[in-house]
């Protein structure tokens, strides 16, 4: 078998525990040597290979280099090292049509960008991801070109999606897209683009999508697994399906709906899935707001003193580009998002837990593990200064985590937790949290 030079190549054919399972290799390579394995992990036909080297230099998985992405972004290399990254304009809101919004995450407000960026004939079409038709626990990436396509790729899906490997697909066809993507993702398609200044043309702008993990590709599997659900009478999965904040369920092919947690979304199952489900390479991202999108989006889970939550099918959503803005803007003029300018309100920075998780643990975490001579990305971001408690919190929660590396605890453990008696976690969490909001 021919010997390829693996410092040519992209992350996961020397150290596959930092492949981001972007895709960005397989989408770009010109001669498709790259595919993915069933996990999504990129596997090489050396023979195919002509040692270009351009999947190397697109990989976001072995080092990011912020003040590059923020060069290729932002036109110059201030890196402002701020969680929510470089913010033109803050808003709140959701999305004009009622269909979008009620079928969103967080009130549609993506899809309602997209679909008024198609509907207007700035795009041709758009890049998402949606349940896979074929096997219905597991997530694919598309490009949905009318309204019914994109609303079929509405919720978020807590999975592993090799988005990027669309950039093959891209490559082929005529037009201008719109790409919806994780932070990672982002990366990726930032390096090729400055790569290749004919593909860049073609993407009109970036959405991005705020993320504290992924989840293994598996884990509705699993979920299914744990509940005895049999895969074929299985016809959709929903992570956040129902009433905001939704709930996590499986749609049976003769129409009934099982839910797979007691609680909700948001207070309940999601928290078990991040620990025992977080591929390593997440528990390592220290980009947890899609810093180099156009525009970023994230749930709106801002609450009031009592705990409950102010915007209930809303969305935040930060423009950092001019073309961010303008996009924004021109959806809000025209009615296709409902949104409210909240930039100079200091109520509107949320996500505190998803702070520490990437602005704290993570780098800690790169930093102890480069320390001790094991893999981990390389950023151009040192870790910040931290006390005693945050050294412990990263090692605690490392050691959780690990518990979720082997089958045999993690099925049991997520049985347990998602069962009648794990609801007692969910209960005395919320009881912690409203106690929180109370004291401010
Ligand atoms: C893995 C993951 C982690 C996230 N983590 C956080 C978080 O920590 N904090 C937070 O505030 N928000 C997080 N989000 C974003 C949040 O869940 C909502 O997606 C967001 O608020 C947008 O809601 P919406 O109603 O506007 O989107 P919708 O109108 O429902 O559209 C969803 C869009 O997201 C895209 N999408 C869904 N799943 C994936 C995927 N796996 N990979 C790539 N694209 C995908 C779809 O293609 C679609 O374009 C995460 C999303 C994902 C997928
Ligand atoms: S480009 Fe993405 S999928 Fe390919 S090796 Fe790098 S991180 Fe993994
Ligand atoms: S041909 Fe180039 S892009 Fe493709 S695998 Fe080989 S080095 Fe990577
Ligand atoms: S945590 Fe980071 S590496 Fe993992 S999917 Fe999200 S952006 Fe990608």
């Amino acid at each position: 078998m021919k010997k390829i030079d693996p410092s040519l190549l992209a992350i996961a054919f020397s150290h596959k525990k930092l492949c981001t399972r972007c895709g960005t290799c397989v989408g770009v390579c010109p001669t498709r040597a790259i595919s993915c394995d069933e996990d999504y992990y990129p596997v090489l036909n050396p023979e195919a290979c002509t040692e270009c080297g351009l999947c190397e230099r697109t990989c976001p998985g072995g080092r990011v280099d912020f003040k590059q992405l923020t060069e290729l972004t932002f036109g110059h290399r201030h890196d402002t090292h701020a969680f929510d990254g470089h913010v033109q304009r803050t808003y709140v809101g959701y999305g004009g049509d009622d269909k979008i919004r009620k079928q969103g995450a967080g009130g549609g407000v993506i899809t309602a960008l997209l679909w008024d960026l198609l509907n207007r004939g700035v795009v041709d079409g758009c890049v998402v991801t949606r349940i896979d038709p074929q096997q219905p626990w597991r997530g694919q990436v598309y490009i949905a070109r009318s309204y019914e396509a994109l609303r079929e790729s509405q919720q978020s899906k807590y999975m592993i999606i090799p988005v990027n490997e669309v950039i093959q697909s891209l490559l082929q066809l005529p037009g201008k897209f719109a790409y919806a993507c994780l932070p990672c993702q982002v990366h990726g398609l930032r390096l090729y683009l400055a790569e290749n200044p004919e593909f860049a043309k073609k993407i009109h702008v970036i959405i991005g999508l705020y993320c504290a993990s992924s989840l293994e590709p598996f884990v509705a599997e699993e979920m299914l697994a744990c509940k005895g659900i049999p895969f074929q009478t299985v016809k959709n999965f929903n992570f956040r399906g129902g009433q905001w904040p939704g709930r996590i369920r499986a749609i049976l092919k003769d129409g009934r709906i099982k839910r797979l947690h007691y609680s909700n979304f948001k207070d309940g199952a999601i928290n078990y899935l991040t620990y025992l489900y977080s591929p390593e390479r997440c528990q390592t991202c220290i980009d947890g707001s899609a810093e180099f999108a156009d525009i970023s989006v994230s749930d709106a889970w801002t609450r009031d003193e009592t705990g409950k939550y102010l915007f209930e099918s809303h969305s935040k959503l930060i423009a950092r580009t001019d073309l961010g803005v303008t996009t924004m803007l021109e959806a809000i003029s025209c009615g296709a998002l409902i949104a409210e300018d909240v930039t100079q309100s200091r109520a509107y920075k949320t996500h505190k837990l998803h702070t520490v998780k990437k602005g704290m643990k993570a780098p800690l975490r790169v930093a102890r593990l480069h320390h001790e001579g094991k893999v981990a990305p390389l950023y151009d971001r040192a870790a910040p200064r931290a006390s005693r408690a945050d050294i412990w919190a990263e090692r605690v929660e490392s050691a959780i985590m690990a518990l979720g590396r082997r089958r045999s605890t993690r099925m049991p453990l997520f049985k347990f937790l998602t069962s009648r008696y794990g609801t007692l976690f969910v209960k005395i969490r919320q009881w912690n949290k409203s106690r929180k909001y109370r004291n401010k």
